[in-house]
């Protein structure tokens, strides 16, 4: 990977409508095609024929993503408060150091595991029919997550392939974090997890 060091560095590039050009970098700020947001002081490439951005360096896509992520997304349900307290005993499992924005995340460990496929669909529809029978017994509580945008479209893919609420997922999650976390001896995943909290609180 080649690091560009400043501005005025070029290079070759393909514009869009001009064909092989030379490109020049500078600092700008830019805004995403949908015009949500913008990325500061990024370091670009840019068409020395039209002036177009069309180039963005490897180092400067972490500051790109996280321009990005700051469109969050607010995902809020209501649930009967023993889903929420088996997230709260499982993350108490994991680490000490555990807040409840330790929920969000290990919500969507899960999250990411029905989409990449590492559990399977027919399990989802078990946990939601196991869920839909239990009395869930306490208040209802609130859960408030704030998602970035990519979070989002992930459970929103989770949530279109299992024809589940928002609501029903939870749930769905939070008996599954029970079966996995709470009630084996040897919790599942835990080592994976343990590391993920300490990054998470270093
Ligand atoms: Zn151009």
């Amino acid at each position: 990977m080649k690091l560009y060091r400043e501005e005025g560095d070029h290079r070759e590039a393909l514009c869009h409508q001009d064909g092989r050009v030379t490109a020049t970098f500078e600092y700008r700020d830019v805004p995403f095609s949908d015009g949500r947001a913008i990325a500061r002081d990024i370091l670009v490439g840019r068409c020395d024929t039209c002036g177009d951005v069309i180039l963005v360096p490897a180092q400067s896509t972490p500051a790109v993503a996280n321009a990005r992520s700051a469109q969050q997304c607010s995902f809020e349900v209501n649930v009967p408060s023993v889903f929420v307290e088996m997230l709260d005993a499982a993350a108490a499992r994991i680490t000490p150091l555990a807040t409840p924005d330790f929920r969000k995340r290990l919500f969507f460990f899960y999250v990411n595991r029905y989409a990449h496929g590492q559990e399977t669909s027919a399990g989802l529809a078990t946990l939601a029919k196991r869920s839909a029978e239990l009395e869930a017994g306490g208040p209802a509580k609130r859960l408030s997550m704030k998602l970035s945008a990519f979070a989002n479209e992930r459970i929103e893919t989770v949530l279109q392939r299992s024809s589940l609420t928002r609501t029903e997922l939870i749930k769905c999650v939070a008996l599954k974090v029970g079966d996995d976390i709470v009630a084996p001896e040897r919790p599942r995943h835990i080592g994976q997890l343990t590391v993920l909290a300490d990054i998470l609180y270093a």
